[in-house]
């Protein structure tokens, strides 16, 4: 089969081709495992992490990876739930040991065996991948296959921290950055929250544009002063300085969710601006949140499809895969960028 493989860590920028195309062997279902034709593969800023060490793959080479959707074309043994034909996604959690206290208490996002799709585990950025049945998710038929892939992580992590936040209806609500996650946070808020205001920060007015587009009631720079403070506040940036500002916006009592595997160091200086009494003082609180639960990314999968959110995708082949991460890198595009896989077209 064709794949992308991470042999090793670069900085992007320097070396703009750090995934190889390989022809290797497809691998094969070991029990529990379905085989899956993949069809599509979102890109995720995770994916820069991992290339860029941040966050280290535990295996090199490694095939990245993991919004995926595609086909179950072979079953291992002890496979109940699934058949061939059907379709099912894969998202970030690609498995946890089921039995930890974490795992018992419906936090299998913090278990300390949590494996990550495409870090962990070889993902989908290839034509074919293994994953347990009990880590697929069968995806709504309202969305096709491009449609569906940003959901599995920038939507499900989005759903997750939007939850973190202490959102209730009524509340004024904050987002800075505006990209894959940040868009699809703003259609899931004014869904869940129809009552709350909600603002967005971005440091480009395209991006600005596009959040009151989509119904932000405003849209200012990341070092902007909303018009009023807010009670819960997103970050999708994977920076410093907007996380600062942002705690100048916030209400006493507030919350600001960190919505990042890993805040880049190119800006850390700005940290040293933070002043406790302006910052942090009257009960502000800053969280982060870690990775996703099976039950986040279903949860989400079915809201999702009741709202319907229908995420703006820009399209990439499985050979542009370098390209659509130093687009991202560089922030070149708006929406979520997506690799096409398999050549049927869905
Ligand atoms: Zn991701
Ligand atoms: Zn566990």
């Amino acid at each position: 089969m064709k794949a992308l493989l991470l042999s090793k860590i670069t900085n992007i920028l320097e070396n703009p081709t750090p995934l190889q195309l390989k022809e290797i062997p497809s691998p094969q279902p070991t029990s529990g495992e379905v085989l899956l034709e993949v069809s599509v593969c979102a890109v995720c800023h995770t994916e820069l992490d991992e290339i860029e060490g941040r966050t280290v793959p535990t295996r090199l080479p490694v095939i990245p990876g993991h919004q995926v959707v595609g086909r179950v074309v072979q079953t291992g043994n002890q496979v109940k739930l699934l058949k061939t034909g059907d379709r099912v996604g894969v998202a970030w959690i690609f498995s946890a040991c089921v039995k930890c206290q974490s795992c018992l208490t419906g936090q299998e996002n913090l278990c300390p065996d949590y494996k990550a799709t495409g870090r962990d585990a070889n993902g989908g950025y290839a034509e074919y991948m293994c994953v347990r049945e009990s880590f697929a998710y069968p995806i709504p038929e309202l969305f096709s296959d491009v449609e569906a892939a940003p959901l599995l992580c920038a939507g499900a992590i989005g759903y997750r921290s939007l939850r973190l936040s202490g959102m209730q209806d009524g509340k004024y609500f904050g987002l800075t950055g505006f990209g894959g996650s940040g868009h699809l946070v703003l259609m899931l808020a004014k869904y869940l929250y129809p009552n709350s205001p909600v603002f967005v920060f971005s440091r480009t007015e395209s991006e600005r544009e596009f959040a009151r587009s989509l119904g932000a009631d405003w849209a200012g720079d990341i070092n902007e002063k909303a018009p009023q403070k807010l009670d819960c506040i997103l970050d999708t940036t994977p920076v410093w300085k907007p996380v600062v500002e942002a705690l100048l916006n916030l209400n006493p009592g507030g919350r600001l969710v960190i919505n990042a595997i890993r805040k880049e160091n190119s800006d850390k200086e700005s940290l040293l601006e933070l002043d406790y009494a302006t910052h942090l003082w009257m009960e502000r609180e800053i969280k982060s949140v870690a990775n996703v639960t099976r039950q986040d990314v279903s949860e989400f999968l079915d809201l999702a499809a009741r709202i319907p959110i229908k995420p703006e995708v820009q399209e990439y082949s499985l050979e542009q895969a370098n390209q659509a991460l130093v687009e991202l890198k560089t922030r070149k595009i708006r929406g979520a960028k997506v690799l096409r896989i398999a050549s049927t077209r869905n």
